[in-house]
């Protein structure tokens, strides 16, 4: 944990410091305020995703990456395990939830045919796919920590991004592609470390004494320059913000696991576009295991350890290219 927390720190000028700059000259604006953050980019398209081009996107993503993959998958589309329509009543977000052990899963979505919409597909579908292969465990096992719960889910999602990303028609499209990616990556890496950081020093200056609200709200403010960057100006009654977050009071430090997820799968991808030829029977070994075994076992045979910065790096670099990537498009 403390290398995760160690390296995404260090990464912050390299990562959200930058894409905040450029995100700023996008809405054209000198500095942003907190609400501009997850402010729509006015690069986005209009046009919709028809469902089956989705279908069509996300199956030929999982089969160029293996076709055991797309064959997990198919079933999903053609026996009706996915409620994807959008309806009056029905609950928004969007899960893949396991059933017992010896049936499928079902997948729950509100498609609405943005290219997000077609990521988050992909994304259910991991978790749908993960859980099938790790059935095998039974019932008591099947079911993964949370450290390894993100894994076939953000892996599916990045193939689709790669391959949405691999076929935009232009370079207005790629943009706003890779924008998307960046501003996802940095809400989950980036600003969830900035809150286990936040808890860490709330919890260790509690420690030497009781705070006062000011005490907390000082403690909030600095760990969001610094994570943010100079991009920022923060209007006042930010302070007190970290009364928005549930976990801070009901699950202490649970904000690590998204962190943990991407930055983990980022790594994973990182080996595969290396090039590693038994990289795909690993990776279907790995979610086989369901939550039988521990990660560090679980990586062993990717050369990788989640103990060690370096291994974090590897995932918070394939961040930073496509920032520069961005960069380079704007000049
Ligand atoms: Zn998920």
């Amino acid at each position: 944990m403390q290398a995760l927390r160690d390296a995404v720190v260090a990464a912050y000028p390299r990562l959200s410091h930058r894409y905040y700059r450029l995100k700023a000259k996008w809405l054209g604006l000198d500095r942003l305020e907190v609400w501009d953050r997850n402010a729509p980019l006015p690069l986005e398209e209009d046009r919709r995703i028809p469902w089956a081009e989705a279908e069509r996107t996300v199956i030929e993503a999982y089969a160029a990456f293996d076709p055991r993959l797309a064959d997990l998958a198919r079933p999903f589309f053609g026996r009706g395990w996915i409620d994807a329509g959008v309806k009056p009543g029905k609950a928004p977000g969007a899960f893949a939830h396991p059933t017992v052990t010896d049936a499928h899963p079902y997948v729950m979505l509100n498609y609405l045919g943005k290219p997000r919409d077609v990521m988050t597909l992909a994304h259910e579908l991991g978790h749908g796919v993960h859980q099938i292969l790790a059935a095998g465990q039974g019932e008591l096992l099947s079911a993964t920590p949370l450290t390894l719960a993100e894994t076939a889910s953000v892996f599916g999602e990045m193939l689709t991004f790669r391959k949405l990303l691999a076929e935009a028609p232009d370079a207005k499209a790629r943009k706003a592609l890779l924008a998307g990616k960046v501003e996802d990556q940095i809400n989950t890496v980036i600003r969830q470390i900035a809150f286990y950081d936040f808890e860490s020093k709330l919890h260790a200056a509690r420690r030497l004494g009781e705070l006062t609200v000011e005490d907390i709200n000082a403690l909030w403010m600095a760990v969001q320059a610094e994570s943010l960057g100079d991009a920022f100006v923060f209007a006042p009654g930010y302070e007190s913000f970290w009364t928005y977050i549930p976990h801070f009071v009901h699950s202490p430090f649970y904000v690590y696991a998204y962190a943990f997820g991407d930055g983990l799968v980022n790594a994973l991808y990182a080996v595969w576009e290396e090039g590693d030829p038994d990289f795909r029977d690993k990776y279907f070994e790995m979610l086989r295991a369901g939550g039988s075994r521990h990660h560090r076992e679980l990586l062993a045979p990717f050369g990788l350890d989640a103990s060690d910065p370096r291994f974090w790096d590897k995932g918070l670099a394939m961040i930073e290219r496509l920032i520069d990537e961005l960069e380079a498009m704007d000049a």
